[in-house]
């Protein structure tokens, strides 16, 4: 016995985008998961986004609400270029997105995928089981964080990925290492700054590349960096506007092009915050570290730091092994890719049939676009066309 005829696991952008394109009439769909929990549980407390106004956002079939909508009936500040989205704000415009648009949101947590004969069978975390036709992984990224090596083994009050980690109120007072280079572990490092701790920031880069401020683009600079929803460059208007094409380039292709394109880059508007509240030790990398009364000291190869807590911004890889949702069985059979991400076909279809992933697990199939909340418009309607 068949419960719906679509299951999505998650309610982030991709997951809320996909239901509200495929929801009834005419078909069954189930989404599972509480609206926005990575924005509002996963990332810091008092960030903006990285993303413009324009080019952050979910989507309705009919594009009737938009970040500019919900801001202007809340009378919020907006604007589509230039004026950085508040993390709250872009949180709640998304649990209203869900209010109005995915109305069969259940909350819960899938703990299973399993195969059978007529589609799948989802275990909910109170034993509850539903069962689907077709299954859209639309679970985000943060199962798949990633700690270094040298860092691995610790303690989690010594040593945590950042994604654990939302309130940093709580490193007031304290020396906290932030380990990266990219827009996360400037964020990060800015707002410890702010809440009180005194911050280091260790990358193996010469120095962080804080992207431009807002300028006025001349008629040469429009011509040859025209915008897109990932940024300015002829290759990220291609990878924006064609993402069906790309899925069709060779797969080392692909892979090498997902891997790097926009590398990375902080913010402009933490720029300012770090470079007065931060201790930058660039081209520095951790050889080794040992922890002494409840202290980590790290072995730099241009020195030696002390500190209360190492916070691991170091990115993510998807891995589909770390998902303890997708059984035994299921992991044999999807087949992926030398990048570990599942192989895709245009329909965001695994090798199994029925069983889809979006977001930024098809970012190698799909292009870099699909690692931002603007890419959930091109999946929606890709699904919705799909699913006909
Ligand atoms: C610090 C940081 C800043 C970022 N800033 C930006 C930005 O400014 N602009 C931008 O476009 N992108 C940004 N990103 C990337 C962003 O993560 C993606 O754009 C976006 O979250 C993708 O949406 P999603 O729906 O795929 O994932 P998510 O928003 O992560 O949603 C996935 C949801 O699935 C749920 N879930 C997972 N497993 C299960 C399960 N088994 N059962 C039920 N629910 C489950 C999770 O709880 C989560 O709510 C940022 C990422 C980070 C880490």
């Amino acid at each position: 016995m068949v419960d719906t005829d679509i299951a999505i696991i998650g309610a982030g952008p991709y997951g809320l985008s996909a239901a509200a394109h495929l929801a009834p009439p005419g078909r069954r769909l189930r989404i599972f998961g509480t609206p926005m929990q990575t924005w509002r549980t996963r990332m810091p407390a008092g960030m903006h986004l990285k993303s413009e106004g324009f080019a952050s956002g979910l989507y309705d079939p009919r594009g009737k609400f938009r970040l500019s909508h919900y801001c202007r009936e809340r009378d919020l500040p907006y604007a589509d270029f230039g004026l950085p989205v508040p993390l709250a704000v872009f949180s709640d415009y998304g649990e209203e997105f869900a209010r109005r648009y995915v109305p069969m949101r259940e909350e819960g947590t899938v703990v299973a995928v399993h195969p059978v004969t007529a589609g799948f069978e989802l275990v909910m975390a109170d034993g509850t089981i539903v069962a689907s036709r077709r299954v859209i992984c639309a679970n985000g990224i943060t199962d798949y964080s990633i700690i270094p090596q040298t860092l691995q083994g610790l303690p989690p009050d010594i040593v945590s990925h950042c994604s654990a980690h939302h309130d940093l109120s709580g490193f007031a007072g304290k020396t906290v290492a932030v380990v990266g280079g990219g827009a996360s572990a400037a964020d990060y490092a800015a707002l410890l700054a702010q809440a009180g701790a005194t911050t280091h920031l260790v990358t193996r880069r010469p120095s962080l590349a804080f992207h431009l401020p807002p300028h006025r683009r001349g008629l040469r600079e429009r011509a040859k960096y025209p915008r897109s929803t990932i940024g300015p460059g002829w290759n990220s208007v291609f990878y924006t506007k064609l993402p069906q094409v790309f899925h069709a380039l060779p797969e080392a292709r692909r892979l090498a092009i997902t891997r790097g394109h926009l590398g990375p880059a902080p913010c402009w508007f933490v720029r300012d915050t770090v470079e007065k509240n931060v201790t930058v030790h660039a081209s520095a990398q951790i050889t080794a570290i040992s922890v002494k009364g409840g202290r980590a000291l790290l072995q730099l190869t241009n020195g030696v730091l002390e500190v209360d807590h190492v916070l691991a911004a170091t990115g993510y890889k998807t891995d589909l092994s770390r998902l303890n949702f997708i059984g035994a069985e299921l992991q044999r059979n999807i087949q992926t890719d030398a990048g570990g991400a599942p192989k895709l076909s245009a329909s965001f279809e695994t090798s199994v049939p029925g069983l889809h992933f979006v977001g930024a697990a098809a970012a190698n199939a799909f292009g870099p676009l699909l690692r931002f909340a603007c890419g959930a418009h091109f999946t929606a309607g890709r699904l919705a066309k799909s699913f006909k």
